[in-house]
């Protein structure tokens, strides 16, 4: 082997091995990117900036990829927003303190740890009700500014039952 053909040898190897470390590159930022969005544009345009470095090796496509992609992904913002909800609902149902995250009762309009308001009574029935409700689901009284209404006049409150009869 003379040294022509090693040098080509040589330069024909490098070319491969540089070709398939760009595949491999654009092939790894479309699955990262198809696991972090469903957004079509952003995943076409980081493939793309993968597939445009070429030239220069794509590393700096890379690099500017992972500056740029989002930060978790879907797997991870959808068990996120599970937790989340799991908490919401807990705390909805008044099995643990918002605040300070001890076990309270249903019933309790206070938590008896750390003082802070749970649970409200409703206008009407006086049963506790969710801070998140906006209207009893006992009596049908509703929460917030046109509780103060009905808190002074309670028997203006239609029945509807009373208005089907007659
Ligand atoms: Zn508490
Ligand atoms: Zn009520």
């Amino acid at each position: 082997m003379d040294q022509t053909t090693g040098i080509a040898l040589g330069s024909l190897v490098g070319g491969l091995w540089l070709f398939l470390l760009w595949l491999g590159i654009v092939i790894w930022v479309y699955r990262d990117i198809r696991d972090r969005t469903e957004d079509v544009f952003l995943r076409v345009l980081s493939v793309l900036l993968a597939v445009l470095f070429f030239p220069a090796f794509n590393l700096p496509g890379l690099l500017l990829y992972l500056l740029m992609r989002p930060r978790e992904s879907l797997d991870e913002a959808y068990s996120r927003s599970l937790e989340q909800e799991a908490l919401l609902r807990e705390v909805g149902e008044g099995v643990m303190c918002y605040e300070c995250r001890q076990p309270v009762e249903r019933e309790f309009l206070f938590c008896p740890y750390c003082r802070t308001r749970l649970r409200e009574p409703c206008p009407r029935c006086r049963r506790p009700l969710s801070l998140f409700w906006v209207l009893c689901p006992y009596c049908g009284a509703p929460k917030g500014a046109e509780a103060l209404h009905y808190a002074r006049e309670p028997s203006s409150l239609a029945e509807p039952s009373a208005q089907t009869e007659g």
